[in-house]
Order: structure tokens, then C-alpha cells, then sequence
């Protein structure tokens, strides 16, 4: 059976599981919808509490792409470590179809 991931959201603080989240976003994706009726209902307020918090944002934003940067992964197909940020790249090379490949072969 496939483990699913699972992230915490920094909106709601609660674990959710990876597909409730889109990309590498840091918030699940209710709290991304919370917050976008938010931003149409006080754009006034969401923008005063941007500039005012900005240069934490940003640093927090660097911090986590600090993070995702060294996260790593098994690739169950290739049956190695690879890096997450690179995971979409991976699936296209040659190795990884090659080996896609060979399992579907195995399969049949
Ligand atoms: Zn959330
Ligand atoms: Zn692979």
C-alpha cells in the first residue's frame, strides 16, 4: 500500500494529507480559499498587514525554499533517493522511463 504524505498546514496548523495541499504551497487548500474570500472582502486590511509584515515574509519564504530545496524522496521506480524539488524533472529523464519501462514489461 502507498503511504500518502503528509504535511502540516501553516494556516489551520493541522497534518493534512499531500493532495489537500496544491504544490508546495504552505497552506491546505480550504485555508488558501478562507483567505482569498478574506483578501475580496478587506483588500484594505490584507495589504496594510502585507507592508507591515513584509520583511518577515520574505524571510520566511527564503527559509522554506531553504527546506524544500534538501528535502529528498524515493523514487519507487528507480528504487533511489531524489531530491523533491527535482522530482518533476526526474520523471522525464531517460532512467526513470527506462525504468518505468521495464516494470510495466514485468507486469504484463
Ligand atoms: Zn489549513
Ligand atoms: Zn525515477
Amino acid at each position: 500500500m502507498e503511504k500518502k504524505e503528509e504535511k502540516q498546514c501553516s494556516g489551520c496548523k493541522v497534518k493534512k494529507s499531500i493532495d489537500q495541499f496544491r504544490n508546495e504551497n504552505r497552506n491546505c487548500n480550504s485555508c488558501i480559499a478562507r483567505w482569498v474570500r478574506y483578501k475580496q472582502n478587506h483588500p484594505e486590511r490584507v495589504q496594510r498587514y502585507y507592508e507591515e509584515n513584509k520583511e518577515r515574509f520574505l524571510e520566511e519564504k527564503k527559509e522554506y525554499r531553504k527546506m524544500y530545496n534538501r528535502r529528498e524522496e524515493m523514487c519507487e521506480v528507480c528504487n533511489y533517493t531524489i531530491k523533491t524539488c527535482r522530482r518533476a524533472h526526474h520523471r522525464k529523464t531517460q532512467i526513470h522511463l527506462a525504468n518505468l519501462e521495464k516494470i510495466e514489461a514485468k507486469n504484463n
